[in-house]
């Protein structure tokens, strides 16, 4: 259901002006989507549930970016049926707890500061400065430049 009525595009926030596309990832059982731009930089990361683990999400985030995570960071939204375009159940269907990575307690505008990427070829999450125009992961990096 998510995959059918998420499936938006946003545009890339923080980092260029190209459209992220929602990408679903299996994540242990915690559903987990990801905006990213062609070049990878990740706006938003979000997890899906009818409940939201917010321990395990805040948790998984920090394993990406080194524990770089507040709990103030993390917004909690919940998605009614109306809004999704479906009448059934009543009420809440959907929760989703986000965090967007530009909204940082330390924003910086420093173009060398460390960003998430996601691999545009494994679609594994590393880091890298936000200048910097690697489109794949250090591991794909050298198959990629043969
Ligand atoms: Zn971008
Ligand atoms: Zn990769």
């Amino acid at each position: 259901m998510v995959k059918e009525r998420l499936m938006g595009h946003g545009n890339c926030y923080g980092h260029c002006k190209e459209p992220s596309e929602l990408k679903l990832l299996s994540q242990k059982k915690m559903m987990i989507g990801c905006y990213a731009c062609p070049s990878g930089y990740v706006s938003l990361i979000v997890h899906y549930g009818k409940e939201v683990d917010l321990h395990g999400f805040k948790t998984f985030l920090s394993s990406l970016r080194a524990g770089d995570v507040a709990d103030e960071d993390i917004r909690v939204a919940t998605r009614y049926n109306w809004d999704l375009g479906i009448n059934e159940p009543e009420g809440p269907v959907l929760r989703e707890a986000y965090w967007r990575q530009s909204y940082r307690r330390t924003k910086s505008e420093d173009p060398n500061r460390m960003a998430l990427f996601h691999c545009t070829n494994c679609n594994s999450f590393y880091n890298q400065q936000v200048s910097d125009k690697n489109k794949f992961c250090p591991k794909c990096r050298p198959l990629k430049v043969q």
